[in-house]
């Protein structure tokens, strides 16, 4: 019988839940194609969701959260993936309903997992994980949809963050001028360290809210946080404009208008890195290892171990991490 560690969400009888390091046997996972030893996980917002016991990610516990894993194939039982073959796994149920990442092993359909980036070390790979995925896909989006360097700057809100502090990083890599929009005021240089050009204090981006329009700023946005300064966005785009919405840290409601939509044919673009296709976030991760790699992500790293999960889960709670959050796994 082979065991392995995990960190597992309990429900307590008080209905609270409770985070701790458990030994579990390899038979408790749930059926699948590929077992893999997991090297390294990272802490995205959602596996703060479901460690705090939110059914909107996670129905049953106890549970073993974590969306992002990155390790070497154990057993296979089939063709397309051999024993040590290094891949990553993103996203699909992983951490949500099926025993995540936060553990020695998952066990996982081969439908879920790529094959490791050549450009791209495991560490690497999940120094980026679904924040830095979701990052790319919004960039590529707004490329999608015509904005250029040329146009003006792109606005990217919750900049600290992880999906947001890679996304700065990324628009300046390819040329953009970045404003960065955050509510953490003494990371300004941080920002600018990564590529911003600006910076935007988020209280800026919450005035407004009653006024139909507000003057014409933004060629594009990343906006990783919702609610009404989404809309604040996308009122301030230009002429042609357009914001990839991702996020929902300021709220899920978005009370907006069809004037920026009519007067000024802005676009609003849906961004889901969860249930794409494998093909699609493929070559999204292609890209993310040649010509998108973002040099010098040290420098947005804070790198955990299982045991210390749980006091940075209380932190990307609170609004207070700064970058992203790496989980080895020993
Ligand atoms: P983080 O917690 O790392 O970043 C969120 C950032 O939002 C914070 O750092 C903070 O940045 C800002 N923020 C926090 N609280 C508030 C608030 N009340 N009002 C306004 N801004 C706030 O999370 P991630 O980067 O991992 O994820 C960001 C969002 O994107 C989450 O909502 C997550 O669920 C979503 N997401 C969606 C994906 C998809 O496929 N669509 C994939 C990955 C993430 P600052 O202090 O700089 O303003």
């Amino acid at each position: 019988m082979t065991t392995f560690k995990a960190l597992q969400i309990r429900e307590t009888d008080s209905g609270t839940f409770e985070q701790v390091i458990v030994e579990r046997d390899l038979a408790q996972l749930p059926p699948g194609d590929l077992l893999i030893r997991v090297k390294y996980s990272s802490l995205n917002y959602k596996d703060a969701l479901s460690a705090s016991g939110n059914r909107g990610v996670t129905k049953q516990f106890p549970h073993t959260p974590g969306i992002d894993a990155a390790g070497v194939v154990e057993a296979s039982s089939v063709a397309e993936f051999n024993v040590g073959d290094e891949v990553i796994v993103t996203g699909y149920d992983l951490g949500m309903n099926t025993a995540g990442g936060f553990a020695q092993y998952i066990r996982v359909p081969a439908g879920w997992a790529l094959r490791r980036p050549q450009g791209l070390s495991l560490r690497e790979a999940m120094v980026l994980g679904t924040a830095g995925l979701t990052a790319a896909l919004c960039v590529d989006k707004l490329e999608q949809s015509g904005v250029t360097p040329e146009d003006g700057p792109v606005l990217v809100t919750g900049a600290t963050g992880g999906v947001g502090s890679i996304a700065v990083a990324l628009l300046a890599k390819l040329g953009f001028t970045v404003a960065a929009s955050t509510g953490k005021a003494e990371q300004g240089e941080w920002l600018q360290r990564l590529g911003a050009s600006q910076i935007v204090a988020r209280s800026a981006l919450q005035d407004g809210a009653q006024r139909p329009m507000l003057k014409e700023q933004w060629a594009g946005a990343v906006d990783t946080v919702g609610g009404d300064i989404l809309f604040n966005v996308v009122k301030a785009l230009r002429y042609g404009g357009s914001a990839a919405c991702c996020g929902l840290t300021a709220g899920v409601a978005f009370n907006a208008s069809v004037l920026p939509f009519i007067l000024r044919g802005v676009n609003l673009l849906g961004v889901d890195s969860v249930e794409l296709p494998l093909v699609v976030k493929a070559s999204m991760w292609d890209k993310l290892s040649l010509q998108w790699k973002v040099e010098g992500l040290e420098q947005l790293v804070s790198e955990v171990s299982l045991d210390q999960l749980p006091d940075a889960i209380s932190r990307i709670l609170a609004g207070q991490l700064v970058g992203r959050v790496l989980v080895r796994i020993d």
